[in-house]
């Protein structure tokens, strides 16, 4: 698992190139997801490198923590984000796009931190609620449970049985 977020290009051969990374709950505070409160989500990279463009295939699988809008429970939801990305070497066909990158010849790694931190929120659901309803609805029964029980099992009232 590579630490940074950080593809070193320059040295690679021209061909397929595969990289592996990990979004975890350090890349959720250092990116201020308030949305997002965990995360474990693997970032697969298929980088084919050519003379004129780099083409990444990103393959993130996982889940992300986010709070229930029915019951305010932190729950996992799973997300699979499948995303391409060119990179052009070319200077002369840069584009005012914002979607086509173009790499200098100046630029040695590819940093695709930015890129994982869009992928995730935009593929957050807008409906953000347990899977299975029935995760919500329990907890809210033991909650209510709790408070009815009688405590008539509480030992400080051994003390006043005792007396007569
Ligand atoms: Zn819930």
């Amino acid at each position: 698992m590579n630490k940074t977020y950080s593809i070193k290009f320059s040295s690679l051969k021209q061909g397929l190139h595969h990289f592996d990374f990990k979004i975890d709950d350090t890349f959720v505070r250092e990116h201020n997801l308030s949305e997002i409160r965990a995360a474990k989500v693997l970032v697969s990279v298929l980088l084919e490198k050519t003379s004129r463009f780099l083409k990444l295939e990103f393959d993130l699988s996982g889940t992300v923590g986010l709070e229930c809008d029915r019951c305010l429970e932190l729950y996992d939801q799973q997300i699979a984000i499948q995303k391409e990305l060119v990179a052009n070497f070319d200077a002369e066909n840069q584009s005012d796009s914002e979607d086509i990158i173009t790499l200098s010849s100046a630029d040695h790694s590819f940093d695709i931190e930015h890129y994982l931190y869009e992928f995730l929120v935009l593929a957050l659901p807008m409906k953000r609620v347990h899977q299975d309803i029935k995760l919500c609805g329990e907890e809210n029964i033991k909650f209510i449970h709790n408070f009815a029980r009688p405590a008539e099992d509480d030992p400080r009232w051994d003390v006043l049985k005792n007396i007569k």
